[in-house]
């Protein structure tokens, strides 16, 4: 069988950072606990390894009452003040591994509000990026969609107690998760825009995400289908999942964990691509690249594991 790779694929810069971080502390895990603030990575074979080699998870909502001794490590979507300050008041020295592009979306939404400006975000509530900007813009207003952005403005219009006159002059501000389409992106600060002219509107869209999706489009008129490799927990690689099923000639493909996961009907194809979501480590994309070269489109080799 031929492969071929998507042009980018895999880890973004963030999550290399932070799993190079991770690899760096545990690599000295003796001289005191390691642990990670959540899951670091949504690849359940990447935290497996992590957790053999000795880090511990932890949970917000059950933090051990003395981290005296212990690094924890911040994953590269960040995390609140309020839960640094938690950390560090039990005693636990902080790695952050916060994405230096997240990290900038945090400082940009903090001193905005301090300039006085309402903040909207943009983007998914319950995502632990979203979760640890609003940490630092705490009355900013969160919408997931140009439907609720309009609402959202509309409502901050009406309750705000100036003459109408003036309260178009309203200071707001629109910061999106860096993950974004841009499309929605732009709809939902056009949404905002019906009802206050003059937002101040901050790009903070990573290009990771669209790079692998663009990459992936471009593969996909290449081949007779294809496989993407990551875990079925993590977005963006589902994402990429939905837009190989949804290229131009709607070629078949499979989201993979492992090898072993490959399914019997890829022996059908003779070439097939090979793509990745950000979180996917290296090593996972080559066992799985070795197991699809093996099939001689008759035979699948699932004893080939991690
Ligand atoms: S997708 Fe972009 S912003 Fe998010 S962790 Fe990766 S590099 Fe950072």
């Amino acid at each position: 069988m031929k492969v071929i790779r998507a042009c980018v694929l895999g880890y973004c810069m963030g999550v290399r950072r932070a799993m190079d971080m991770a690899e760096a502390a545990l690599a000295t895990g003796s001289q005191s606990p390691v642990y990670a603030m959540g899951s670091l990575i949504h690849n359940p074979q990447a935290m497996k390894s992590l957790i053999n080699r000795g880090l511990t998870v932890l949970e917000e909502s059950n933090l051990p009452g003395d981290l005296s001794g212990a690094r924890v490590i911040i994953r590269a979507h960040g995390i609140t003040p309020h839960l640094e300050a938690a950390l560090t008041n039990r005693g636990a020295t902080l790695i952050d591994a916060t994405c230096p592009r997240v990290k900038a979306s945090q400082i940009k939404a903090q001193s905005l509000c301090r300039e006085g400006y309402r903040v909207f975000l943009a983007g998914e509530k319950e995502h632990g990026e979203i979760i640890g900007i609003r940490g630092y813009a705490p009355d900013c207003i969160i919408v997931g969609d140009p439907v609720s952005a309009a609402a959202a403005a509309e409502k901050l219009f009406l309750e705000e107690p100036r003459p109408v006159k003036t309260k178009r002059s309203i200071k707001t501000a629109l910061i999106g998760q860096t993950t974004i389409s841009p499309d929605e992106y732009t709809a939902i600060a056009q949404a905002i825009e019906t009802v206050f002219p003059n937002l101040h509107s901050i790009n903070t869209i990573c290009r990771a995400t669209r790079d692998r999706q663009d990459s992936l489009r471009e593969l996909c008129g290449q081949v007779d289908a294809v496989i993407v490799a990551g875990g079925c927990e993590s977005a963006n690689t589902r994402r990429l999942l939905a837009i190989a099923r949804a290229a131009g000639r709607g070629i078949p493909a499979w989201l993979v964990e492992t090898p072993a996961e490959i399914p019997g009907e890829i022996r059908s194809f003779t070439t097939v691509g090979l793509c990745a979501g950000a979180s996917t480590p290296d090593g996972l994309i080559d066992v799985i690249e070795e197991a699809l070269m093996k099939i001689d489109c008759k035979r699948i080799t699932p004893e080939v594991v991690l």
